[in-house]
């Protein structure tokens, strides 16, 4: 499912529109995932939902599907980046450490070495 649901003064939703660049590592209708440019594992990736929500709660809320995609693709990346283990998460709240209100998977691998939060 796509919408146009976007928020000019985001920061994912510009890095989704393609006005600030990324080093992406994964795109469809959906979704696109890029390197978290502070990254806190030898992999860190960032899996975003095109649609602007501000957490993965909303995004749930409106588009279940979208959450196992989401997880679906983070697999996939950790597959070709030659990891077969993996740690995922979802922080929601300033309070646990979210700082961007556009939802975001993180996909970590190779060791953390600090939680991203
Ligand atoms: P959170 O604390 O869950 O909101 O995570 C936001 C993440 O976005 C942090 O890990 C940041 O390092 C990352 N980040 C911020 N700006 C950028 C950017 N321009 N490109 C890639 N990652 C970013
Ligand atoms: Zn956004």
């Amino acid at each position: 499912m796509t919408s146009d649901r976007t928020d000019p003064a985001c920061l994912f939703c510009r890095i989704v529109a393609g006005e600030i660049p990324s080093d992406q590592v994964y795109a469809d209708d959906r979704m696109v995932a890029f390197r978290d440019i502070a990254p806190k594992a030898p992999l860190h990736v960032l899996v975003v939902p095109r649609d602007h929500e501000p957490n993965a709660a909303a995004t749930a809320a409106g588009d279940p599907a979208l959450i196992g995609a989401l997880v679906t693709a983070a697999n996939t990346i950790a597959e070709q980046e030659g990891y077969d283990a993996y740690n995922l998460l979802l922080n929601t709240g300033a309070a646990a450490g979210q700082t961007i209100f556009h939802t975001h998977l993180h996909l970590l691998a190779g060791g953390i070495t600090a939680l991203p939060v």
